[in-house]
């Protein structure tokens, strides 16, 4: 039961869909968990359209896939494309194995291309999905582009030399520099450890390739000297080009990869562009040497296949420690890995009582020594400390010099633990080895692997249940109260149980509460903790769970938003009082809920409270919806637009006009932008501004608007005008000032603008974070000639000492300001700031200034320049142009 509910869970956060199919009655049987359902092709079909959210016009469709399989094959596995009833196209993947007699095993799997939050956290690569994107559309456009295969030459020798942090480093150098040989021509993807997939746009011109890459492979010689002066880091790269290599973007990522093992075999540390006589015929359904093994390990076979005969063979009680032997047998034949080994504990005495190992046939060096003699002291060892060490990867144990020699000679190219737990109690450590050439762990290996780990895991802890006190598993350790099992456990009992019963979750998250008991102690900790728990308990009909440190998740019997809500409240009063009799300051509760019917699922349920309250990240509860979900789609399609939108101009110039208080007349503008977004709505700041933050994006866009702006000063001075300076908003995330000011430098020349037409705003923000890094940034713009002014002053902590370091010629004050000037302490400060500010040279404008009163006060306070919709909005630049250039 519990194994079922795993994969279950699985197979929905993965969204796949299992099935037995029959062709004899051609019938689908699909594994549902608990039980399974069957279906005729059109009812499946249905099925599926609903599961996926895809149109009617799916189901015709894919009916013609069932009745044209070649049943001949053994393995089959089809792509197709459909589109998602937002209009999205989503590739599927159907996988059918053989299992005689008419009967196939069917997964169906609907490809990711989600990027929110995708972006490689670490390295801040894009996801693979928008590189696929971006290529697919230049062939639509017939724009030239090239595909790049970027491997680090032995890597996995600096990790294992030099330790993580080394190796993160020479990740994130390394996407950075590749970053700035690419401008806005292209994107890099991590695809692998140590893998980066590069779409640059470019002529196919195999002598102009050849130079870009000279170049590429030239800036990479600084990744030593950016990381570590004493090491030596190449690498190795492959490239297919289009047009040259044809149209077909599948064939185009071979091509690449070709080119990189060809690279790799001549030798390393060079650059291959793909040709045919120098790397081969290549051809769609190739297996391209050790490449095919890179994309995924269980590429080959089908998961489903694989979890029922591993699951079957784990039930066998007879022998437990034969069944495990057999299980990782197994594993090990349907997946591309070299050796599984497992050390299993007793859990009272955290000493290693078994061990069990698989070897794959196909390595000619037996390793069988080193596992028995190396490995299992090393484990001991960890394992006899103290508590079982939490392993996500056998390297992080701290005795490398054992482990270095272990790797020495191997070979392993990759290794992967995890640590099997079952309810916060260790049963051992499973530990998956790859030894073969080059390849490494894709992200989805790695939930294959960890699933077939929980799996494991849950079968050690169901041999050990039959001699341990299994109440004591569903209590928190630290604070005595249920756990996350518990309400797993009894939640699903409940459901089984009562028919048709509509119920709610909601997931409550006491923010940063591992530093608050750091700062309140233990002994209030669990006052606090059994003050929420008495809370949540005074209320019927509801089960309850502490996740994780100051996680709950509440199931309700029924769901009724109110008690829902008034529970949420209670415990926010809670802390309130808490924070109150302590002096302490007040915890942030942050919510999320779903209201269930009996269709749903529980897990579906846990995982869309979790998605609302994720979503929401505040000090309140939030109910899910389907605006959530629409949300975060039209925010994944900006960001997968971002290039595009660019590069069709969809970034409106507005401007805003300053005027100066003596004159009355214009003195400037600032650059505001707007989002025409596809040519059908305006967007404004606040709906695109932090997202393109967040993802690391925002620096494209400064560019554009700067850009722009040259653009339009260019324009008016061909014509003649007399024109006055622009200020443009330099972002909060500039990741690194001197390629920004090289980027900014680069546009503003090719119009030929100077630089004092152009002032950049710098918001007050970043300035007491890095005052000396944003003072020689600032130095620098002066000394081209730029002014710069200090933007949203007084909006955060003002910090005047930064204004003694850093020179602005101008500081503007924030709106909330002349928000606010009836108050007559803002206005006594106001006058004050303006007076000190003035004595150091400095020219003052306000910003939000909308009434006629407040332009004569602040005239009268000597502010010097005043913006704001008294005099006008931000207003399109043709519109600016006619009222004040005509
Ligand atoms: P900001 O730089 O502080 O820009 C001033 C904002 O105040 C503008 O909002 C402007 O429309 C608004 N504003 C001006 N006068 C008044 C007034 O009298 N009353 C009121 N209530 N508001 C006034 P907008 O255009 O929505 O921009 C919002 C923010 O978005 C900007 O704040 C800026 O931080 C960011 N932003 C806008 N364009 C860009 C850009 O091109 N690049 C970057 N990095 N950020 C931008
Ligand atoms: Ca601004
Ligand atoms: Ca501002």
């Amino acid at each position: 039961m519990q194994n079922e509910i795993l994969i279950n869970h699985y197979m929905k956060y993965n969204r796949i869909i299992l099935a037995t199919l029959n062709i004899n009655n051609k019938t689908i049987d699909v594994f549902n968990g608990e039980n399974n359902q069957i279906f005729d092709y059109k009812a499946f079909f249905e099925y599926v359209a609903i599961f996926y959210n895809l149109i009617d016009d799916f189901i015709d469709k894919a009916k013609i896939i069932f009745e044209q399989l070649d049943y001949n094959r053994d393995i089959i596995e089809i792509k197709a494309e459909y589109k998602k009833r937002n209009g999205k196209p989503v590739d599927f993947v159907y996988n059918l194995k053989n299992e005689g007699n008419g009967l196939y095993l069917l997964s169906l799997k609907e490809e990711k291309n989600s990027v929110l939050g995708n972006l490689d956290q670490m390295t801040k690569a894009n996801p693979k999905a928008y590189i696929d994107n971006r290529a697919k559309n230049n062939i639509l456009t017939k724009t030239p582009f090239i595909l790049i295969n970027i491997d680090i030459d032995n890597f996995k020798h600096f990790n294992d030399l030099y330790g993580q942090t080394i190796g993160d480093m020479i990740l994130i150098e390394m996407v950075s520099i590749v970053k700035n040989t690419l401008g806005d021509r292209g994107a890099i993807s991590r695809i692998g450890g140590d893998r980066f997939l590069v779409l640059c746009e470019m002529s196919d011109d195999y002598d102009l390739v050849h130079e870009y890459l000279f170049d590429l492979k030239q800036a990479m010689q600084k990744l030593s000297s950016k990381v570590n002066d004493s090491m030596v880091i190449t690498v190795t790269i492959g490239c297919s080009r289009y047009p040259y290599d044809g149209s077909n973007y599948e064939l185009l990522l071979k091509k690449s990869q070709k080119a990189l093992v060809r690279g790799k075999n001549k030798g390393r540390d060079c650059f291959i562009i793909y040709l045919l006589d120098k790397c081969g015929e290549v051809s769609i359904d190739d297996k391209i040497d050790n490449i095919n093994k890179i994309e995924n390990i269980s590429a080959k076979n089908n998961l489903y296949s694989m979890i029922t005969d591993v699951n079957k063979t784990l039930s066998d009680d007879k022998n437990f420690d034969e069944s495990i032997n057999k299980a990782i047998s197994l594993v090990g034949s349907y997946l591309y890995v070299d050796r599984i080994s497992i050390a299993r504990v007793n859990i009272k005495t955290h000493k290693i009582m078994k061990h069990h190992a698989w070897f794959s046939p196909k390595i000619t060096v037996r390793y069988d020594a080193y596992c028995v003699d190396e490995i299992v002291p090393i484990w001991a060892e960890a394992l006899g400390s103290k508590n079982f060490i939490k392993v996500d990867d056998i390297r992080s144990y701290p005795d490398t010099d054992k482990l270095k020699s272990l790797f020495a000679v191997d070979h392993t190219t990759a290794s992967l633990s995890f640590e099997l737990v079952v309810n916060g109690r260790s049963f051992g450590i499973i530990r998956f080895d790859m030894t073969t050439g080059v390849r490494h762990w894709q992200s989805e290996d790695f939930q294959i692997l960890m699933l077939i780990s929980e799996l494991l895991a849950s079968h050690l802890q169901k041999n050990y249940l039959k001699e341990t006190n299994y109440n004591t598993l569903f209590l928190d350790p630290k604070y005595g109260c249920n756990n996350f099992s518990k309400l797993f456990t009894d939640a699903g009992e409940y459901l089984l149980k009562a028919d048709a019963s509509l119920f709610a979750v909601m997931e409550l998250d006491i923010k940063n509460i591992i530093s608050y008991r750091s700062i309140i102690g233990e002994k209030r900790m669990i006052e606090l903790v059994n003050g929420i728990v008495g809370k949540i308990s005074l209320y019927d009909d509801i089960l309850y769970g502490k996740k994780n440190d100051g996680a709950f998740i509440i199931f309700f019997k029924g769901n009724d938003k109110r008690i829902i809500s008034n529970l949420y409240n209670d415990v926010s009063k809670y802390l309130e009082e808490f924070s109150l009799k302590y002096h302490f300051n007040r915890l942030i509760v942050n919510a999320g809920a779903y209201l269930a019917n009996n269709d749903d699922r529980l897990v579906d349920a846990m995982k869309n409270a979790n998605l609302a309250r994720i979503y929401n990240n505040d000090d309140k509860l939030l109910f899910y919806s389907d605006e959530i979900i629409h949300d975060i789609e039209s925010k994944n399609e900006m960001i997968l637009r971002i290039d595009e939108a660019i590069a069709k101009n969809e970034f409106l110039l507005y401007l805003q006009p300053k005027i100066s208080t003596k004159t009355g007349k214009l003195i400037g503008a600032e650059a505001l932008t707007r989002w025409n977004y596809k040519n059908e709505k305006i967007l404004y700041p606040d709906q695109f501004i932090n997202l393109l933050e967040e993802q690391g994006i925002i620096e494209k866009l400064d560019f554009k608007v700067f850009e722009n702006t040259c653009r339009y000063q260019r324009r008016l001075l061909d014509m003649g005008k007399d024109i006055v300076p622009i200020s443009v908003n330099v972002s909060r995330y500039v990741s690194n000032f001197e390629e920004y000011i090289k980027k900014l430098e680069e546009i503003r020349s090719r119009y030929n603008v100077d630089c004092k037409y152009i002032e950049l705003e710098i918001t007050e923000g970043m300035c007491y974070e890095n005052t000396m890094y944003i003072k020689a940034f600032i130095d620098v713009l002066h000394n081209l000639g730029y002014s710069v002014s200090l933007d949203d002053f007084g909006s955060g902590y003002s910090n005047l000492v930064s204004m003694t370091k850093i020179h602005f010629d101008t500081v503007k004050f924030d709106k909330s300001f002349c928000m606010d000037l009836s108050n007559s302490n803002v206005r006594i400060m106001l006058l004050k700031l303006i007076e000190l500010i003035k004595t150091m040279n400095i020219s003052t404008i306000c910003e939000g200034v909308e009434t006629k009163e407040n332009v004569e006060y602040l005239a009268s306070i000597g502010c010097d320049y005043i913006q704001g919709y008294y005099y006008s909005k931000p207003i399109s630049s043709d519109e600016f142009e006619k009222k004040y250039f005509d």
